[in-house]
């Protein structure tokens, strides 16, 4: 179908102001309303196609490529091409604020005046927030825990209807099993009428007549339930993970709520995280750094042999490949960065003192130019 030119809809000019463009949509959007057209397809399409070209031509961007590119140039408004593919009701609603100055309650109700006529409201089930503390080993590996928690399941008595025994449900008198009541209010415009959820029966259309006893007729009852959860590897102190549908079950054999995971990190006694590199602190013994050899450090998996040269400076970094944590979201594990001390004796016997003082005085033992340069330029980095 051949879409009509936008401001041939609106029947404004080209060069309307959006006062104009306004005005005219309120018009348009007046006489094609659902409410005022029952059932009638032809107007729902006139009142669809009104809201796109309001849409474009009230945002002064998606106007400007209109009158640039044409229907091409304003795509953003119907991906899906054709009027009833464009925009939706909720959509058509959500911007009547801005043209009757927030005069209609469209919250909370969904379904409406879709093509496949009214619907009924399926309840949904409140989502379940659970902790979970994981020390760096499990995060570095993921984990499947089991815990247990307290949530809505669906009452075993009643199948989660709410209704004792079969034929305890009868159509709501309020809607007449629409799930839906019509409201007449006087806006400024005029009589418009609104919608919303039927309160008797909560937008469900059918009303229990004889209530399950062991829930009361909610049809959901509180239980222990134990969710094994499946943590993937790399996550962090402050993530949330969802497990669609394994949340709180909804009253009346609705759709169930989500099951919210919240992480949180054990800190490690010796390895510290940056992201997906761990960091280590590795204190050596003066002849370890002067003459060089072989320590252990602690890695995730167990230690780790390093390779310590003759003549290592403290503050010198380390890096163990590929031993820091894998990345949650793509490919790649993180580093071990070990950043190197060195410890300098707190006391000394006697002897141990005439050594020292004896190597003092060697050429050996004086501070190279080289050493003290990188010690210069990385004091006045901090500063810079
Ligand atoms: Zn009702
Ligand atoms: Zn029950």
């Amino acid at each position: 179908m051949a879409k009509r030119d936008y401001y041939e809809v609106l029947g404004v000019e080209r060069n309307a102001t959006l006062e104009v463009i306004k005005k005219a949509y309120r018009k348009k959007a007046i006489e094609y309303h659902p409410d005022k057209n029952p059932g009638d397809k032809a107007a729902e399409e006139k009142f669809k196609e009104a809201a796109e070209a309001y849409d474009v031509l009230s945002d002064e961007q998606k106007r400007q490529r209109y009158d640039q590119f044409g229907h091409a140039g304003a795509g953003g408004a119907s991906g899906g091409g054709g009027y009833g593919g464009g925009m939706s009701m909720e959509d058509i609603f959500s911007q009547f604020g801005d043209i009757f100055g927030g005069h209609f309650g469209f919250g909370g109700f969904s379904g409406f005046g879709s093509s496949r006529g009214s619907e009924r409201r399926v309840n949904r089930g409140s989502d379940l927030r659970v902790k979970v503390k994981l020390n760096l080993n499990e995060i570095a590996k993921g984990v499947e825990k089991k815990i247990k928690v307290k949530k809505y399941i669906p009452c075993k008595a009643c199948h989660g209807s709410g209704a004792e025994g079969s034929n305890n449900t009868k159509t709501c008198d309020t809607c007449h099993g629409s799930g839906i009541v019509t409201r007449v209010a006087n806006t400024i415009l005029g009589q418009m009428r609104t919608q919303s959820v039927c309160p008797a029966c909560d937008g469900e259309g059918r009303i229990i007549t004889r209530k399950c006893p062991v829930c009361s007729g909610e049809g959901i009852v509180r239980d222990d339930d134990v969710i094994t959860l499946n943590i993937p590897p790399g996550v962090a102190e402050g993530m949330q993970l969802s497990m669609s549908g394994k949340g709180n079950a909804a009253r009346h054999g609705g759709v169930n709520g989500d099951l919210l995971i919240l992480i949180e990190e054990e800190p490690h006694p010796e390895l510290i995280r940056d992201e997906n590199d761990l960091l280590y602190s590795l204190l050596l013994t003066v002849p370890q750094a002067a003459l060089g050899g072989n320590v252990e450090v602690p890695t995730i998996d167990g230690k780790a042999k390093v390779k310590i040269d003759p003549g290592t400076q403290p503050g010198k970094v380390l890096r163990l490949r590929n031993k820091g944590l894998p990345s949650v979201n793509s490919y790649g594990t993180g580093d071990l960065l070990i950043n190197v001390s060195v410890y300098i004796p707190e006391t000394l016997t006697e002897s141990e003192k005439a050594t020292l003082a004896g190597l003092d005085n060697s050429p050996n033992f004086q501070p190279q130019k080289t050493v003290k340069d990188k010690l210069f330029n990385k004091f006045r980095q901090m500063f810079d």
